[in-house]
């Protein structure tokens, strides 16, 4: 049987702007249409997106974790609904963000990698520029230079765009600087307010202060916590994908997997401590009585699972799922769990929905008003998912698990299957083996048919967009992206 990545992937490389045009016109795609044909509320609520870059759902006492990373933040979201199985598109920050501002998977996106952004003519309208058209004030406090509002093209829409200065000494802010810049845009104009905020604290090099990474070094749980993921004695030195772990390097001796895995930690504290300031600071705002209130993340992290500390590369949950807390305005005030499965696709339409626009039809993801407002029930639906696209020529000397070309997951209920344009195929059943290391195709390998025919015509209906090979980059941006330790994303 032939691998849909790898037909994805020629089909690609023939396929014409032209043509990709047309495809995008007969979907509807083609014009932006937030100001024509919208019906528009009389009642518009601000709206805050809190995106925590690189928070796995699993590393969060609200999910599960037996371990104090997020004791405020529980304390903050207790009349919000959360969702316990919502997954990002693709686990790379600039693409998630702009499938989370779009709706627009990243493929139809025309992008796979942090270095490009939404090209200037691309048709697809962020949820600023929709609300902005229909009289909304638009705002957006990033923490990284990696969603520097211009090279991205997400700023396209926002009123303000505060994104750290490419001049700067560090091209990342703390959450507490965030919070800081966010401030003063809470009481500014008569109109509703969108905001979005963007913490980068949880990503890599994990600066935390000594006092928070000692209180999560110190505590016991840790081990039990390595033991159910199978990283006891695992040594990180024989863990991929690691990188800016100087700041942590101590004089003589390797840094553990452990200390890693604390350190992770304690920047999740630190984040989830500010991001609970932040929705105590918006709700005492002028923006903040009924409104709507998202916190989400982009993707999540390896962590030494599959052998593999940071994210992009694979698809296994570790870096796909991602926590989504959704206060739903003037909805009644109680905590409730959804289990079905949602997409960071789902936010687009029910951002829409809340400020009573009338979400594009094509648009991929669901709108959860009713699931949020009314505690109704998600239908199943299979989602798929893929990773950064890699040529053969970026293939790092000694790595395993490392695959050229494309990658995609299906993900339908506790099934994920897994097909990239080398190697063989997977499924794992997440219930039965949430850690995804039992293959099921080794024993029962004509469930591939089932799953490969679910991608191949979610491929067929989504043309591919990316410019391939990558145009070239603007050296500026490179650097930017080196200061923050992207060195092949
Ligand atoms: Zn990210």
């Amino acid at each position: 049987m032939e691998s849909v990545a790898g037909h994805a992937r020629r089909a690609g490389a023939r396929s014409c702007f032209c043509l990709a045009v047309v495809s995008l016109l007969a979907l509807g795609l083609a014009a932006p249409q937030a100001e024509s044909g919208l019906a528009i509320s009389a009642s518009r609520p601000s709206i805050l997106l809190l995106s925590i870059d690189t928070l796995r759902a699993d590393q969060l006492g609200l999910y599960g974790y037996p371990r104090p990373t997020d004791p405020a933040l529980a304390r903050a979201v207790g009349s919000f609904t959360l969702f316990t199985a919502a997954f990002t598109p693709i686990p790379l920050t600039v693409p998630a963000h702009a499938s989370l501002l779009t709706g627009l998977h990243p493929r139809e996106l025309g992008l796979l990698n942090n270095r490009q952004g939404l090209a200037p003519d691309h048709p697809g309208a962020t949820l600023a520029q929709r609300l902005k058209a229909a009289g909304y004030r638009t705002a957006a406090v990033v923490g990284s230079g990696v969603l520097a509002g211009g090279p991205t093209g997400l700023g396209r829409g926002f009123d303000i765009y505060l994104d750290p200065a490419p001049g700067e000494a560090t091209t990342r802010r703390t959450a507490a600087e965030v919070n800081a810049a966010v401030a003063p845009l809470l009481e500014m104009g008569e109109e509703p307010l969108f905001l979005m905020v963007h913490y980068y604290d949880v990503h890599e090099p994990y600066i935390v202060p000594d006092r928070l990474a000692c209180l999560l070094r110190a505590d016991p749980v840790l081990e039990d916590v390595l033991e159910q993921r199978r990283l006891r004695g695992v040594a990180y030195s024989k863990v991929l994908n690691r990188r800016r772990t100087e700041p942590l390097r101590r004089q003589g001796s390797e840094i553990t997997l452990r200390e890693m895995v604390a350190q992770y930690d304690a920047a999740v504290r630190l984040a989830t401590d500010q991001a609970a300031l932040l929705l105590e600071m918006w709700d005492a705002s002028r923006s903040g009585p009924e409104s709507l209130v998202i916190v989400t993340s982009d993707h999540g992290e390896g962590l030494g699972q599959h052998g593999y500390w940071s994210h992009g590369m694979n698809l296994f949950d570790e870096t796909l799922r991602v926590p989504l807390l959704v206060r739903w305005p003037a909805a009644p005030r109680a905590s409730r769990r959804q289990l079905g499965q949602v997409s960071l696709l789902d936010v687009a339409p029910t951002v829409l929905a809340a400020a009573g626009l009338e979400a594009p039809q094509d648009l991929p993801g669901r709108d959860l008003r009713q699931v949020v407002a009314a505690g109704g029930d998600v239908a199943r639906q299979p989602l798929v998912a893929q990773r950064m696209r890699y040529v053969p020529a970026q293939r790092p000397p000694g790595l395993r698990n490392w695959r050229a070309g494309d990658g995609f997951a299906v993900l339908d209920g506790p099934l994920k299957y897994i097909e990239e344009e080398e190697g063989p195929p997977t499924l794992y059943d997440r219930a039965a083996d949430p850690l995804e290391v039992n293959d099921l195709l080794r024993r029962l390998p004509g469930r591939r048919a089932q799953f490969h025919n679910v991608l191949a015509a979610w491929i067929a209906r989504y043309p591919d967009r990316l410019v391939w090979p990558p145009q070239a980059v603007d050296p500026e941006r490179v650097r930017i992206l080196r200061s923050l330790g992207y060195v092949d994303r």
